[in-house]
Parts: C-alpha cells; structure tokens; sequence
C-alpha cells in the first residue's frame, strides 16, 4: 500500500502558522461549530479560507454546511442571521440554476447576482457551487455519450464502405 500523502507539503503551501497547522490537523472535519462560525464569518482568515476552499470540492461538507444553515433557529444577532432566517430572500435551487444556465428574466436574474454578490448568502453560494459541479459531471458524461455515439457511427460507416 502506498503510504499516505504527507500533510506537511500542504502546509508548506499554505503558509500557516505553528498554531493554525494544529489546529487544521485537529480539523480534517471542519466542527459543525465552526462551519456555523463560517456562515457568521467569525472564523479566523485562514480558516475561513480553509473551509471555503474545502467547500469547492467537496460535496458532503456542502450538504453539512447547508444542513446546519438550515437548522440554525435560534437568536437573530446579524443581518447575515436576518437574511438567513428570513429563507424567503433566498432564491430557490430551481431559480439558482436557472441562473447558471441565464435563463432568469432579468429582474430575477438581477435579485439572484444582488442576493450572492452583495448580500454574500453563503447558503445560496454552496448550492450555487453544487449546482455547478451538478452540470459539468453531466455535461462531462453527455460529451462521453456523444463520443461513443460517433465512435459507432464511424465503425458503421467504415463497415459500410
Ligand atoms: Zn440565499
């Protein structure tokens, strides 16, 4: 068996402090803790970064994340919470990939760009993130559908010749 890849090379990369390594190597889960401090932005800069860039390939921690938007209740502190709990503001997953694909009427296609750039919904930017890899995996298996498809058609015509 190979051995593990090293996490020391990542760190190196990374840059990060003696105390922020310790406790990355603590988290190779991120606590539901702190993704609930991530929605708030309340994580220190590094570890912000660490749990955005996690979120871009990894799909459980996005259902985790939008799990634990979703269940997040209790006391409104920010405006970030009013939005959030206010799941009204949020455009739907429908409405969002519509918005991927520009199908949107422009008011709503304008309040969708509004709702992620400006308001920053990070519930909205992780579904936006899934729906995103959600197309290239389906565009990725309908190009390998339509390559198998001319591989055939060109047997069959040099069979036919
Ligand atoms: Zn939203």
């Amino acid at each position: 068996m190979s051995p593990k890849p090293a996490d020391a090379p990542l760190f190196t990369v990374l840059r990060l402090s003696t105390a922020m390594r310790k406790e990355l190597a603590n988290v190779a889960e991120f606590t539901d803790q702190q993704l609930s401090h991530y929605l708030d932005e309340a994580l220190p800069s590094d570890l912000m970064a660490a749990v955005e860039n996690a979120l871009r390939s990894d799909r459980p921690l996005r259902e985790r994340l939008i799990a634990i938007a979703e269940r997040r209740e209790a006391g409104v502190h920010t405006l970030g919470d009013i939005w959030r709990r206010n799941r009204l503001s949020c455009p739907t997953r429908e409405e969002l990939g519509s918005f991927i694909l520009d199908t949107l009427d422009d008011d709503v296609s304008d309040y969708v760009r509004f709702h992620l750039e400006t308001i920053g919904c990070r519930i909205c930017e992780a579904n936006l993130a899934d729906l995103r890899q959600q197309q290239a995996t389906n565009e990725e298996a309908s190009q390998t559908r339509r390559q198998r498809f001319f591989q055939t058609s060109a047997g069959l015509l040099k069979r036919h010749r």
